[in-house]
């Protein structure tokens, strides 16, 4: 039986497949982003060319974003902003708003036109939602990393989620946990 709170207003493959067109067409003017596995593989510290390459373009769009992680490891986190070149806010605690609300201070937007983005439904999803913003579920970049209770729990808790329309599922086959070949 879904949850209600655990509905992403989108689920898409991948940070890189935003619908932009379509988030621009509502309003949206920025985004928060969770850090691990949605825009870094996990303990990196480093952007791909590619996701690099997409967050230029968003900034070219005019289009603002930051990022706030729910990671304890301080200098950690320093290392990612230095790299990213934008604020990492954390540790948020997500689902928690403190930290949301932060971010949105400084994006200078309100909340009606901010995207959260994340690859967790109890943290990401539900803070984004909690904070009444529009909310993206994205795939994890990496699981071969993942500690193996985040790896049940991330089954879990996708298995609780009510799915958005299929028009509102990117880069996913007849499931939306399914990739599309192509991919
Ligand atoms: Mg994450």
């Amino acid at each position: 039986m879904p949850f209600r709170f655990l509905t992403p207003d989108w689920v898409v493959l991948d940070v890189l497949r935003l619908p932009l067109d379509a988030l621009e067409a509502q309003g949206i003017k920025g985004f928060i982003f969770d850090l691990d596995n949605t825009i870094m593989p996990p303990h990196t510290a480093e952007l791909s060319e590619a996701m690099r390459d997409w967050l230029t373009s968003l900034t070219a769009r005019g289009l603002a974003y930051i990022v706030v992680s729910n990671n304890h490891n301080i200098a950690y986190m320093k290392q990612a902003e230095d790299h990213i070149g934008v604020r990492v806010l954390g540790p948020a605690k997500k689902p928690s708003r403190t930290i949301l609300r932060e971010a949105l201070d400084l994006l200078e937007l309100p909340v009606n036109q901010v995207c959260v983005v994340g690859d967790r439904p109890l943290t990401d999803i539900w803070g984004g939602q909690r904070l009444g913003a529009t909310t993206i579920l994205v795939d994890p970049l990496q699981r071969a990393n993942e500690k193996g209770h985040i790896h049940v729990l991330r089954a879990l808790e996708r298995l609780f989620i009510q799915v958005p329309p299929r028009e509102r599922c990117i880069g996913y086959t007849t499931t939306y946990t399914t990739p599309a070949s192509e991919c």
